[in-house]
């Protein structure tokens, strides 16, 4: 039998970069400094205390991460303006299902993360797509068109932006929201890791009605593998958020997690500066190398441009080394791992290149 699949859906393949077990991954901006052992024992403390009660449903409202959310945002943020879901992926489907929907439209400016049409797709939002520059900057004047022409509901703008690492200065962020008539996603998944005089745009939010921060504990606080991200906006946003969630939607165990990652905050953002430092390194040294580098404020660089960049991705595999190979045609991208991840990360680009 044919399968009633939705036509969008025909054809398909899931998302996802290729899981390879190789020495040196540096393709999914994980962060490469795993808990330290302080943390794993807390962690498995609040697992085993939550682990008697997994007959009952977990609070819904995750009342307790909510208040330790926005505690770490400070910002005025208070409990009622936080809202969490499995990983920012979900937190964003649930604004598409929320603020999109058949007849609307959602708008980001490529390139730029390649699940924001999925969820579009997925909720069955009409998607629209502008282009940056060709410093992967945004021009407000094309922002602002291109709102004006499709008059989305929903406005998607990573900031830093992936794959290009690109920050978005804050009177772009004023411009956009001022002019989108439905709400704007800074997405700040990469927030932490912004070069020093990048500020977040929750600096934005008590004055901005339409904005939606979003956040996640998969980079800076090396916790990918829990699945936690969380977004601040108003409250009104984050009730609408409530009725499109699934009951019960972050499980016991996820909650104590988050809870213990955010209890050790300290320790664990400690790793983002060394990150930050091995990032301009790395911006420097392709930079030295005669490579084309955009201006990083992430834990990645994306770098060019090479004719056939899939064989200068499959040189580095072929080295144990994997990074990702997205972003414009010629540009390559590099998760920052650690200094001993990023010296064999150079050592096999030299190899490549013929150096
Ligand atoms: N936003 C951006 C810009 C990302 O790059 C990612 C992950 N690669 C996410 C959101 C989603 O991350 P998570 O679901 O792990 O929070």
């Amino acid at each position: 039998m044919t399968l009633p699949l939705r036509e969008e859906l025909r054809g398909i393949e899931p998302y996802g970069a290729p899981q390879l077990d190789v020495p040196v991954a540096l393709n999914v901006n994980e962060n490469p400094y795993g808990p330290s052992e302080a943390v794993v024992a807390d962690v498995a403390a609040a697992v085993a205390s939550v682990t008697g009660t997994l007959n009952r449903y977990p609070d819904r409202e995750f009342t307790a991460l909510r208040v330790a959310l926005a505690d770490y945002l400070g910002h005025g943020v208070a409990p009622e303006h936080v809202w969490a879901a499995n990983g920012s992926n979900e937190v964003m489907l649930q604004i598409l299902q929320a603020f999109g929907g058949p007849g609307r439209v959602a708008v980001s400016f490529a390139p730029t993360y390649s699940m924001y049409p999925e969820y579009a797709r997925d909720a069955s939002t009409g998607w629209v797509v502008g282009h940056r520059e060709d410093d992967f900057s945004l021009d407000v004047e094309h922002a602002l068109a291109v709102i004006a022409e499709h008059r989305p509901t929903v406005v998607l703008l990573p900031s830093p932006n992936n794959p290009t690492g690109t920050a978005l200065p804050l009177d772009t962020v004023k411009a956009v929201c001022a002019a989108a008539p439905g709400v704007v996603v800074i997405d700040e998944a990469y927030g932490e890791f912004r070069r020093t005089g990048t500020p977040s745009a929750l600096e934005l939010l008590a004055s901005t009605p339409n904005l939606i921060v979003s956040r996640t504990m998969s980079k800076a606080f090396a916790l990918a593998g829990a699945r936690l991200g969380y977004l601040a906006a108003s409250t009104e946003i984050c009730d609408a958020l409530r009725v499109v969630r699934l009951p019960y939607h972050l499980s016991a165990v996820t909650q104590a997690v988050a809870g213990v990652a955010l209890r050790h905050a300290d320790e664990l953002l400690a790793r983002v500066d060394d990150l930050r430092a091995e990032r301009d390194a790395t911006v420097s040294w392709l930079r030295e190398q005669g490579l084309e580098v955009a201006d990083s404020d992430a834990n990645f660089c994306l770098f060019g441009r090479f004719e056939d960049r899939h064989a200068v991705w499959q040189g580095l595999l072929d080295q144990g080394v994997l990074i990702r190979e997205t972003g414009p045609d010629g540009w390559l991208r590099v998760s920052v791992g650690t200094p001993e991840e990023m010296a064999a990360f150079k050592a096999a680009l030299l190899e490549v290149l013929g150096r």
